[in-house]
């Protein structure tokens, strides 16, 4: 078995980084390991790591434990094998007890480290990816998404029992969703904390379930929102949307919906932030003479005058011709790359007119001595470009 990569390492946070940080560097991970954004192979199984350092790395008991153990504390048989006692006395304790109770016994096993079950807790955030055109991405637009989500069920109205009964404190943990186990361990007889094999932790019981949710107190639904995207958003660029996410448990609010944006690429326009890039073919006479053209923007076209003897590479500025910029005001600039397009053929007519003009500016001799006659600077120009 390949030997698994330390949890802080694979999110690159030292170790005594805080919830917020793990969470900062989960989501800009997630965000570019995803499997509908990134298309590489190995990203999927990326992902999947970087989510299973999260999960442990976010919960403050599987942390600890992780920080103690290593990664033997997130194995599911850990509680079972390895010398400490294993039978699980009573059934079980609904698959995830052995982590909780090699825990529990370790570190004193109260009652003061589990959660109160009966605490309202946040659903689930989730993630949605919507995809933009470049100049969707530019100016805004809104859209309606669609997508599943966990809600409270109707029928219930979450509480998971069948509508005019109620559940009942768990008979068997009389509400605590743990119950003590003694078992024998390579220490002597062991007292020791476990997941509530009737409730699995939740400290009611329901005797008669809800007929919609099969007592779950959730039923998957196809939820839909308005996304308002801003104008100005960038590739990557997430936007959260409160309660958009799954429903909570005893009444916790729902969880977030995190919209990622992914924006298409232009055929014409690069865009860096708001600054947004283009290159204008031109011929060497346009280049030499001057002349008026039409450039196109995202904005439309716009008409821009290039003087006399541009050179190749020379940048101009449409101020203002750029995307808006998402924090602040106005927009940014287009800018204009000249490249000179040299003709790869030409007629017996235009050679003639060509070596003309060649003799008429003394080209080949003064050239070679480099005095800045706009023949040799072309050629100094395409000599720069080839390297
Ligand atoms: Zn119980
Ligand atoms: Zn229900």
């Amino acid at each position: 078995m390949a030997e698994k990569q330390d949890f802080y390492d694979l999110l690159g946070v030292s170790r005594d980084a805080n919830k917020d940080e793990i969470k900062k560097a989960y989501r800009k991970l997630s965000k570019k390991y995803h499997p509908d954004i990134n298309k590489e192979a190995g990203s999927d199984e990326k992902f999947k790591k970087i989510t299973e350092a999260y999960e442990v790395l976010s919960d403050d008991q599987k942390r600890a434990a992780y920080d103690q153990y290593g990664h033997a504390s997130t194995d599911p048989n850990f509680g079972a094998g390895g010398g400490f006692g294993g039978g699980f006395g009573g059934g079980g304790a609904g698959g995830f007890g052995g982590f909780e109770d090699i825990f529990d016994q370790f570190f004193g096993g109260g009652g003061g480290r589990r959660r109160n079950p009966n605490a309202p807790r946040q659903g689930e955030d989730l993630q949605y990816v919507m995809d933009l055109e470049f100049e969707e991405a530019i100016f805004g637009k809104e859209e309606t998404i669609r997508y599943n989500r966990e809600e409270t069920c109707d029928t219930c109205a979450g509480s998971g029992a069948k509508p005019g009964t109620s559940p009942q404190t768990c008979s068997q943990c009389h509400g605590a969703g743990a119950v003590n186990v003694e078992r024998n361990t390579p220490f002597g007889r062991v007292m020791t904390q476990q997941t509530c094999p009737t409730c699995s932790g939740s400290g009611k019981e329901i005797k008669e379930k809800c007929g919609t949710c099969h007592g779950d107190g959730h039923t998957k639904k196809q939820h839909s929102v308005k996304v308002t995207v801003p104008a100005g958003v960038e590739d990557g660029n997430q936007m959260r949307l409160q309660n958009q996410g799954d429903a909570g448990t005893n009444g916790g609010p729902y969880g977030d919906l995190y919209v990622i944006f992914r924006v298409k690429p232009s055929k014409m326009f690069e865009r860096r932030g708001p600054e947004i890039y283009y290159d204008m073919p031109i011929n060497f006479v346009q280049a030499t003479l001057g002349d008026e053209l039409e450039v196109p923007t995202v904005h439309g076209k716009v008409k821009f005058k290039i003087p006399a003897g541009t050179q190749p590479g020379t940048t101009f500025r449409l101020r203002g011709k750029g995307a808006p910029r998402l924090r602040g005001t106005g927009n940014g600039d287009q800018h204009i790359k000249v490249t000179v397009v040299v003709p790869k053929e030409v007629s017996e007519d235009q050679a003639d007119y060509l070596r003309q003009f060649a003799k008429a500016s003394n080209y080949g001799e003064v050239n070679e001595q480099g005095d800045g006659s706009i023949f040799s600077k072309f050629r100094d120009a395409f000599k720069d470009k080839s390297k």
